[in-house]
């Protein structure tokens, strides 16, 4: 899972268009820590920036007044293919025959070995090992003209999930999977009128932004104006109003757990507010999973929603038990096991005033690995606690996601691997109780049909090809090796 942003602005920005990308992008840091970038267009020549690390480091006030032009596009990373290296860093570049192109790229490919044969050269060809190189790389290359018509060449040929923001020397682009598995919304930014300071002087210009969630539309003063629908591209250029192409009919299937876990609570998706819907998913836990105990805390931050709807459901009160400190970044996220052991015990303290003696029902929004639960749940006992029921807003993940989640190996999700009772025994809970997909339905009001809840239910919308399994690295094997 990446963050994806991009904005068209009027002719003489200066470098606003990269201070408004990189802002968005701030919107979007939780989708992905270990790199940032942007890239710019003047019209005329594309400049890129992007490093390893967090966007306000990678992006910061010494880098972005050399990010002149009125055209950006920026991203944050948080791997599924290719190692955490500078070259993987996006978004990619590359200058073609018939273009200069930069993309920005959340989702995961899962024809990347078919996809690379049919790039004359081959891997030689590809400084970075991800799939966004190689579709850069083949969209680059291809005869057409005009970057959307080379765009609807190359797109039926890829499958897998792929939001997209492109830039090109005049437009900024963006591209949603026939699937829709990562979200993307339009939004425009308008100066404001009534004496207020807007961006530009002149009243009647506007600026066109795309985000992978309305909380960064939000951040940089952008008004929601639409979804990007599954299977379409959206043109954005200047002194135009967007255009739709499209190159696919749609069979959607957002990503569940965006709604779930993923994105803000702030944003919006299929017209839902994430924090009530997470709300809801928890008081249809508490009926689901009803506990004995005395209070009701979430872990933080992510479980807070719907740990809240636990506590007014079943009349139980809500207590922060954990506290967390922030800067220290989202375990699941990091890319090693290593990494994720640390990084649970230094970002979160428990409030022992809260838990010693008291009967906890711990709320979360999901359970990976269940080595953070187990950490949890120690911590907890070691404050004091008396009794410690997990409750999860979400239902077992059985199955690895190929579509941009790194969960790809299934041995290590342990609920692949162990029943619900040896879980609890694993983490040390006293009860554990999942939410069931029914519930999460039920939480949403949405029907199934629209979603992806493959690692839950083992239904994949786009089939996988069996070596898409454990392939994160495939770029990086030697030429000529088979998994
Ligand atoms: Fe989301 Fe799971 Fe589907 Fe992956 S498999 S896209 S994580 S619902």
């Amino acid at each position: 899972m990446c963050g994806v942003f991009g904005a068209v602005l009027p002719r003489g920005s200066g470098t606003e268009a990269a201070a408004v990308a990189a802002l968005g992008l701030f919107a979007l840091q939780h989708r992905g820590q270990e790199s940032a970038g942007l890239a710019v267009s003047d019209g005329e020549q594309l400049m890129l920036y992007k490093d390893l690390g967090m966007i306000a480091s990678v992006l910061d006030e010494r880098r972005l007044p050399s990010l002149r032009g009125d055209l950006a596009i920026a991203h944050c990373r948080y791997s599924t293919t290719g190692s955490t290296i500078w070259e993987n860093a996006q978004p990619t570049f590359r200058l073609g025959p018939n273009r200069a192109i930069a993309i920005g790229h959340n989702g995961n490919l899962v024809n990347t070995r078919e996809l690379l044969t049919q790039l004359p050269g081959g891997r030689g060809r590809l400084p970075a090992s991800t799939d966004t190189e190689l579709l850069t790389a083949l969209l680059a290359d291809e005869p057409a003209a005009d970057t959307v018509d080379a765009l609807r060449r190359v797109l039926p040929r890829v499958r897998g999930a792929y939001t997209l923001v492109v830039l090109d020397e005049r437009r900024v682009i963006g591209v949603r999977d026939p699937h829709g598995f990562r979200p993307l919304v339009l939004g425009q930014l308008r100066t404001e009128t009534a004496g207020g300071a807007g961006l530009w002087a002149d009243d009647t210009a506007t600026g066109w932004v795309l985000a992978s969630e309305t909380a960064a539309l939000d951040i940089v003063g952008a008004e929601f104006v639409r979804d990007v629908e599954p299977g379409e591209i959206v043109v954005l250029e200047q002194d135009r109003d967007p255009v739709s192409v499209r190159f696919a009919d749609p069979t959607p299937a957002l990503c569940v757990f965006e709604l779930i876990y993923f994105a803000r609570p702030d944003s919006y998706m299929e017209g839902r507010n994430l924090y009530e819907v997470r709300r809801r998913m928890g008081m249809q836990l508490a009926a689901e999973h009803p506990t004995d105990a005395d209070l009701v805390m979430p872990v933080p931050d992510t479980g807070a929603p719907a740990a809240a709807g636990y506590a007014e459901a079943s009349g139980m009160p809500y207590r922060e038990g954990l506290v967390r400190n922030r800067y220290t970044g989202r375990t699941f996220i990091q890319p090693s096991q290593t990494m994720r052991q640390r990084g649970v015990t230094i970002k979160l303290n428990p409030l022992r005033e809260v838990v010693r003696g008291r009967r906890l029902t711990v709320v979360d929004d999901s359970i990976v690995r269940g080595t953070t639960t187990k950490q949890i749940v120690d911590l907890l006992r070691r404050a004091g606690a008396e009794e410690v029921h997990v409750r999860i807003s979400a239902p077992p993940i059985f199955h690895p996601c190929f579509y941009g989640i790194d969960t790809q190996v299934e041995t290590e999700l342990i609920a692949a691997t162990h029943s619900e009772e040896e879980i609890r025994a694993f983490i040390g809970a006293d009860s554990l109780g999942y939410l069931s997909i029914r519930g999460v339905l039920a939480a949403l009001d949405l029907p199934y049909e629209g979603f992806c809840f493959a690692c839950f239910d083992g239904k994949y919308p786009e089939p996988v090809p069996y070596d898409a399994a454990s392939r994160k690295f495939m770029l990086e094997e030697p030429v000529g090796a088979r998994g």
